[in-house]
């Protein structure tokens, strides 16, 4: 056994630290020592078989060379056939030439292997110490040239010797380097060295034989020496190749585990250290302006991310476009230093591609297992590159499809209009947030219920709608009017589209709705109005014409009371229709916001009340009008829709309040604005008129107020007025008794003092 490229050295900065150059120079001066002491005791050779000599160096050195080695990650095993063929030359040479022959052989396997100086000392001084200790203990011990039982052993007893030389000397460097415990080492390496020693002094005494019977045989040792060689490495393929396979299977396996197969990277980083029994397996990948990292060492996964521009072993070996290993004995200069930068030994990588473009490569840094299987190896790494790539390319479409469909998802989730889908069965599978907020209902109790049994959907006939039995064909109304969870009425626009298997079989019904309970009931409203304002302009109509055929009929025949009559009532009509008319127009203007706002003057309610009733006294001097007003009566709103709200509120009073009672403006402040109140002492309103008063064309069923001959529009109208300058317009009515009408007006805005 002997130092060689070990694990053990690898990636060290100082690999050969003071105690390991100390027991180095200590086992060359033993070495030299005991070559001092065989001269010595045992001077020059008399006789000197020169053929043999000649015959065993070579296959001393080549059996040196052919180390049958077992590298496995903590440990290394090798036998070879050194001492076996060392058997014969220590048996038939004299010692200082077994010396000369062991020291020539190893120098020779050093210099080819170009290992370090120091490791060389080492090497040679070990070897040459046990042949040393060996020869010594051989001659000490034959009992004569013949092989006799007591020189068989006595080879048996040197052989010995030197594997404990051997033995120990290892020892001592592995726990010099290592820090190791020597007991230890000892143990962990004493199998391998036993089976060697068992081995090698078998062939050894085999060979002793054979050369004692003829030396010329010697020559056929080779024939051993190739033969266990080849059998070696056809075992030791087929263990690569069962432990690569092996290593591959797992490390793909672990790929297909999780659901997105990035989630599997570290786990396949660290089957792929194990498939290389590697130091580190590192997959880089590609991503943007930067590389992600996993690298995975005895101590577990890292995952560091570096900047896409800077250097780095992995990535030069990708932009290579190729498996390839690289080792401090390759030739591409760049790629060595780098690999000596990074504190590594060798190097296998891998490129991954998508689309022909190199994305990653996958790295195994400082392998060890059995040698000798390098393209085996680049073959299994390679594959395990083309699955990380898949692996990666998957990931890449499951986000891809993971996030459309989360976009579907908020697009359904957060638009307002509501969307249901429904299974052939009638079965509702979805049922957005839209619709939850159409229709109260939650998620949790329409999902798998059956239809829209629950809202009692109709069409607007009325007739119940079974949106369950879609499949069975079947088009569904454009308009749906349904029940909500707190009971309201509400109508939804409907747009359902079918969607189909490929074989034409229905597959899902998507029904999306909006509300427009709102757009509905203005348009009921507008037909409401349409019908209601032919009917009120034609009302007038029919007197003004009755009595306008009366006049060209018999207007002759008619005493001039009864003319007059005639036509005051034609006049009344006509003004009734104007007024009329003129109402209609102000409130039309006043819905489509005509004025647009603007109306947020300081105006003195006084000085327009004082207007208003002063005009109304002069058109019906028959009536008391009694203003009074207290404070400061200033307020925000608009002159003229402030003067035409009162008018309408007093213009009601003299028409509905008997014309002896008089009517009251009072006009008042305080924090809350400004107050003008009008009250009569007239027939009241019911309490559940009130609120309606206030809409277009309302007017109260009683003959006195029919009579009065109203539009229906003066309150509507007033209100409208009252919110376009910011007011409200109450009413307090006592049912006999007479109403108060209050226009309520924001103050003015107060100076804020700022110093
Ligand atoms: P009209 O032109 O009919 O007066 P309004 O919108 O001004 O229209 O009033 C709506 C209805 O409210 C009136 O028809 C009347 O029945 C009732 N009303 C309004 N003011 C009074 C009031 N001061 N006293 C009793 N009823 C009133």
């Amino acid at each position: 056994m002997e130092a060689q490229n070990s694990p053990h050295e690898v990636g060290k900065a100082n690999a050969f630290p003071t105690p390991i150059r100390i027991y180095v120079a200590l086992f060359a001066a033993a070495a030299l020592l005991t070559t001092g002491l065989i001269a010595l005791v045992y001077g020059r050779p008399v006789h000197m078989p020169w053929g043999t000599a000649a015959t065993l160096l070579p296959l001393l050195t080549v059996s040196a060379g052919l180390k049958l080695r077992f590298q496995l990650r903590d440990q290394i095993q090798g036998v070879d056939l050194f001492e076996a063929m060392l058997a014969p030359a220590i048996f038939a040479l004299p010692p200082i030439a077994v010396i000369a022959l062991v020291a020539v052989a190893h120098l020779t396997i050093e210099v080819y292997r170009r290992n370090n100086p120091i490791k060389a000392t080492f090497n040679v001084s070990q070897w040459v110490l046990a042949a040393g200790l060996a020869t010594i203990v051989f001659h000490q011990l034959r009992s004569g040239p013949t092989l006799s039982g007591g020189t068989a052993l006595a080879m048996v007893a040197a052989l010995t010797v030197w594997a404990l030389t051997n033995t120990f000397a290892f020892a001592g460097v592995i726990a010099l380097a290592e820090g190791q415990e020597f007991a230890r080492t000892i143990r962990v390496i004493l199998p391998a060295q036993v089976v060697g020693w068992a081995i090698n002094t078998s062939f050894g005494m085999l060979f002793v034989a054979s050369y004692r019977s003829n030396p010329l045989v010697v020559a056929l040792f080779v024939v051993p020496l190739l033969v266990l060689r080849w059998s070696h490495r056809s075992y030791a393929a087929v263990l690569a190749d069962k432990a690569r396979l092996a290593g591959m299977h797992r490390a793909t396996r672990a790929l297909v585990g999780p659901i997105n197969p990035r989630d599997a990277i570290p786990h396949f980083v660290t089957e792929v250290r194990n498939c290389f029994e590697a130091g580190i397996a590192q997959l880089v990948v590609r991503d943007g302006d930067v590389r992600i990292v996993y690298t995975t060492d005895a101590e577990g996964t890292a995952v560091t991310v570096e900047d896409a521009a800077s250097e780095s072993l992995a990535w030069a070996l990708a932009l290579r476009g190729r498996t390839s290993r690289i080792t401090r004995a390759t030739s591409a200069q760049s790629l060595v230093a780098l690999l000596k930068a990074e504190g590594r030994r060798d190097c296998i990588a891998a490129p991954l591609f998508a689309d022909g473009r190199v994305v990653g490569v996958l790295c195994a840094y400082d392998c060890t297992g059995p040698e000798g299987f390098e393209e085996g190896e680049l073959a299994v790494l390679e594959t395990l590159a083309r699955e990380a790539a898949g692996a990666l390319a998957k990931g890449t479409l499951l986000d891809e499809i993971l996030s459309e469909r989360s976009k579907l998802a908020e697009i359904v989730e957060h638009t307002s209009d509501g969307i249901v889908t429904f299974a052939p069965d009638g079965t509702i599978q979805l049922w957005n947030r839209g619709m939850e907020t159409i229709t109260g209902y939650p998620a949790a109790v329409t999902v798998g219920a059956h239809g829209l049994d629950r809202l009692r959907a109709r069409d607007e006939a009325g007739v119940d709608v079974m949106v369950d039995r879609w499949a069975s064909g079947g088009a569904l109304p454009n308009q749906l009017q349904i029940i909500t969870s707190d009971g309201g009425v509400r109508w939804l626009a409907c747009s359902a589209t079918p969607v189909n298997e490929t074989d034409g079989r229905p597959h899902l019904l998507i029904l999306v709705v909006r509300d427009v309970t709102r757009a509905h009931e203005v348009e009921r409203l507008k037909d409401d109005f349409v019908a209601t304002v032919s009917h009120e302009l034609r009302t007038p109509l029919t007197p003004i014409k009755g009595f306008a055929m009366t006049l060209v009929e018999a207007g002759d025949s008619l005493s001039s009371a009864d003319r007059t009559v005639a036509a005051q009532s034609i006049l009344r009509q006509a003004e009734h229709l104007e007024r009329l008319v003129v109402n209609l127009l102000d409130a039309a203007k006043l819905e489509r916001g005509v004025d647009g706002g603007g109306h947020d003057a300081i105006i003195d309610v006084q000085l327009i009340a004082e207007r208003v009733a002063s005009d109304f006294r002069t058109a019906h001097p028959d009536r008391v009008i009694v203003l009074d007003s207290t404070g400061d009566c200033r307020g925000r709103g608009d002159e003229l829709f402030v003067g035409q709200i009162v008018s309408n509120l007093v213009s009601n009073a003299i028409k509905y309040a008997p014309t002896e009672e008089p009517i009251e403006i009072h006009v008042g402040n305080n924090e809350n604005g400004i107050a003008i109140s009008v009250t009569d002492r007239g027939p009241g309103i019911p309490a559940s008129e009130i609120d309606r008063i206030f809409d277009r064309f309302h007017r109260l069923g009683n003959v006195l107020t029919r009579a009065a001959g109203g539009t229906g529009l003066g309150l509507y109208i007033a209100r409208q007025l009252a919110a376009a300058v910011g007011g409200t317009i109450e009413v307090d009515s006592v049912l006999g008794e007479g109403s108060t009408f209050t226009l309520r007006l924001k103050p003015p805005a107060r100076l804020v003092a700022v110093s």
